[in-house]
């Protein structure tokens, strides 16, 4: 027989190991959902390698987990009938970081300096996370490539892994962990956490030869038959989160499409964190069966944060992902959920104000990114959005509808300005005509929200313009105050003028201003402050 392999692993994944191993002491019952997830994807794929492929090995084998626990042995070992790794798979997937969640991980735990376990608890470490609870594990692998060999991959999680050829493998992995104490092979405490966690894998578990998994499709059930707590151990589920769902909703509709949907607001919004993009994560489902569990079209990209499921009856079940991108019906799932969303945010926003802007605080960059990008849903985006502005309490927000519902008669306009804070704006110069006026001015202080509100240009048919432009046409205030003659003035601005060639491209006599002598303004076609500083953030 062929002598093991020597690897090491990639130092990114020796550095989570150590962390995993020396650090995490909390939690560690983790594992046990993260090894079934990967055999519960590995199942899926197959399921649908079944339907692709001409040829499989073992082909009709029964899809499904096993699990055995042996108190003597000290083992845990979770087997399933997947698609099973080949050599170069086992060396890409258990010997470097693939799972997104994982990189999120070392990367918060570089921020962070330690590691909590409130930081594991977000993410999960994956495959790896094996090591938490086993002081060897091994993995015997057969893919279902015809002629594909059997593998035994082999690490102790210390600085490498072996893999070599084995004899009699079923299709599938069987992960054996040998456990460094016994609590893991204790059939009533498994079986407990897969219930916890594992409840709704859509294959069979079987610990110690008793199916333990109930499979229920909790989104064709009406809501009154759905307990809070339900709720939240299918978002866990699904979203592969650890955290609570921020708003879970849950709709069916038969017409003009029937479908079945459940739809969360995870708990925290990692892009905040600078945790790179999420992927997409609502999956789409026809009568029971999956589809696809990430598919890039369902949804418009600004409702990446989305988990859940979309079942849809009228589907076909042929349908393959490359046919998604241009299938009217899926176009149509998408209009359809995505006003459902919005409708439902809306309804949010007037019955929990509160909860809601805490909903703004933490996603309000997608809301804003659709307004960019999704022209057909920008209005009801754009009622969405909160701000502060002239009339409200520093720390009040208000909103586009509120802002018009105070606008003055025959007022034509939504006046606002951007900065990087309230202060910023109120201590500008630009405000005081307005106020003068009694017209409210919204004020905008995220960084993109110049780009958003160029791209929003209107709300209710109302034109969005920025107070500091040049070409605003304020009314007369009354004023008795002494006035400079036209001839004065014209002395003045070209006096002014001849001072500042370089540096401005006109001086004019306004009526804007009420205490300030003099006031810089954007001229009509020129970048505004914010956009130019933007540009040279950007290297232009
Ligand atoms: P993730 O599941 O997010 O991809 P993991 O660390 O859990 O990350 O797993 C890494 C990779 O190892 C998986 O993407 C998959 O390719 C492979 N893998 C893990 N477990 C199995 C399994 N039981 N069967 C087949 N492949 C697996
Ligand atoms: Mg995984």
């Amino acid at each position: 027989p062929t002598a093991p392999q020597q690897h090491t692993f990639q130092a990114e994944v020796r550095q989570l190991l150590d962390i995993v191993i020396h650090s995490l002491y909390t939690d560690k019952e983790i594992f046990v959902r993260e090894l079934v997830s990967n055999a519960s994807d590995a199942l899926e794929k197959m399921r649908l390698k079944e339907l692709t492929e001409a040829e499989v090995f073992e082909k009709g084998k029964t899809l499904d987990i096993t699990i055995t626990t042996d108190k003597e042995a000290k083992t845990l070992t979770i087997a399933d009938s997947g698609i099973g790794m080949t050599e170069a798979e086992l060396v890409q997937n258990l010997g470097t970081i693939a799972h997104s969640g994982t990189k999120a991980f070392l990367k918060a735990m570089k921020e962070k300096g330690d590691a909590g376990p409130e930081v594991i608890g977000q993410f999960g470490v994956g495959f790896y996370s094996a090591f938490m609870a086993a002081d060897k594990v091994e993995v015997f692998t057969r893919s279902w490539e015809p002629g594909a060999p059997g593998l035994k991959w082999e690490s102790d999680g210390q600085g490498g892994y072996t893999i070599e050829p084995a004899e009699d493998v079923a299709r599938g992995s069987k992960m054996v962990l040998h456990l460094k104490d016994d609590e893991f092979a204790d059939k009533v405490r498994v079986e407990a956490l897969l219930k916890k966690y594992s409840n709704f894998v859509s294959f069979p578990i079987l610990l110690d030869g008793e199916r333990v998994n109930t499979v229920e499709a909790i989104w064709l059930k009406s809501k009154s038959e759905v307990t809070t707590e339900e709720y939240s151990a299918f978002y866990k589920f699904i979203a592969h989160a650890w955290d609570e769902p921020f708003y879970t909703m849950h709709f069916s509709a038969d017409a003009p499409l029937t479908i079945n949907s459940l739809l969360f607001v995870p708990g925290e919004n990692n892009e905040r964190f600078g945790m790179g993009q999420m992927e997409p994560g609502v999956a789409l489902y026809c009568k029971k069966v999956l589809i696809d569990p990430k598919p890039k079209e369902l949804l418009p990209d600004w409702l990446r944060f989305l988990r859940g499921v979309i079942d849809s009856a009228d589907l076909p079940l042929n349908i393959s992902r490359e046919s998604m991108q241009d299938s009217a019906l899926i176009r149509k799932l998408n209009q359809l959920i995505t006003k459902r969303f919005l409708k439902f945010l809306d309804k949010q926003a007037n019955d929990e104000p509160e909860k809601f802007r805490e909903f703004h605080e933490k996603f309000s960059r997608f809301l804003k990114e659709g307004i960019a990008t999704s022209y057909e849903h920008k209005e009801a985006l754009a009622a969405l959005i909160r701000f502060e502005s002239s009339m409200t309490d520093a720390g009040k927000l208000t909103s586009f509808k509120d802002y018009l519902s105070r606008a003055k008669d025959g007022q034509e306009t939504i006046y606002y300005l951007t900065g990087t804070s309230r202060e910023v704006i109120e201590s500008g110069p630009y405000l005081e005509a307005f106020k003068a006026r009694g017209l409210e001015v919204a004020f905008f202080t995220d960084a993109v929200d110049e780009y958003v509100l160029q791209a929003l240009t209107e709300f209710s048919g109302k034109k969005l313009v920025a107070a500091d432009r040049a070409d605003i046409e304020l009314e007369d205030l009354a004023d008795d105050s002494e006035k400079l003659s036209e001839a004065e003035s014209s002395a003045l601005s070209e006096w002014l003028a001849g001072k500042l060639t370089d540096r401005v491209s006109g001086v004019s006599i306004g009526k804007r201003l009420v205490e300030s002598p003099a006031v810089a303004l954007t001229s009509q076609d020129s970048l505004n402050p914010q956009m130019r500083a933007m540009m040279k953030s950007m290297g232009q």
